[in-house]
């Protein structure tokens, strides 16, 4: 487990040195098995040591470390038990934020959109920390790898940390392309047709 430490830290850095998370908030796990390497309660991302980063059972059971895991931790797990994710990544990103302070969903407006699974939901408003949150998360991430929580930021999952970090740098660019896009006119939002025509050409791709 010590190499999956030593990449939350190195993707903890890369969230702060992008400005995806400031200060503690934010928070990515990644797993092996029945066990979950997460990062901890109240140590800022871009300081984070692969000792500082405890380990916990798919339960939520302390298995090594003598930090505290991050209080969204439930969260975490909730997104486990549900989908085959191996790695999640929360964090309280500019536009995902203004995205999830004043909408119910991400319409499709660029095809790489598909990527995340179309149209991003918005889930709704719990405390954080909370199951009530964990669930709704878990709901809102269905048959998708990215969700926004109302009020709160973005999350997103993946077979891998790298892949997950990825989909969060994705719908922080979707969310600006969005919120830029509604200061110039009205975003055009693309169709089933026109999405289904891009997951054509990505199958099978032009001899
Ligand atoms: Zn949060």
């Amino acid at each position: 487990m010590w190499d999956l430490r030593r990449e939350l830290c190195e993707y903890g850095r890369r969230a702060a040195d992008l400005g995806l998370v400031i200060g503690t908030s934010g928070n990515l796990s990644v797993r092996k098995g029945d066990l979950v390497a997460v990062t901890p309660s109240g140590v800022a991302l871009d300081r984070l040591r692969p000792e500082d980063c405890p380990i916990v059972d798919i339960e939520g059971r302390l298995v090594e470390g003598d930090s505290r895991p991050s209080s969204e931790t439930p969260m975490h797990l909730a997104v486990y038990a549900s989908t085959g994710a191996q790695a999640v990544v929360h964090t309280h990103s500019v536009f995902a934020t203004v995205v999830a302070t004043t909408m119910t969903e991400l319409p499709p407006i660029h095809y790489n959109a598909l990527l995340l699974g179309g149209a991003v939901r918005v889930a709704p408003y719990a405390t954080y920390g909370t199951p009530e949150l964990a669930e709704n998360v878990r709901a809102a991430l269905t048959g998708k790898q990215g969700a926004l929580l109302a009020n709160h930021g973005g999350v997103t999952i993946g077979p891998t940390l790298e892949k997950a970090f990825e989909a969060t740098r994705l719908l922080e660019w979707l969310c600006e392309v969005y919120v830029r896009a509604l200061g110039v006119g009205t975003p055009a939002v693309l169709s089933e047709e026109q999405l289904a025509a891009v997951v054509e050409r990505a199958l099978n791709p032009p001899g």
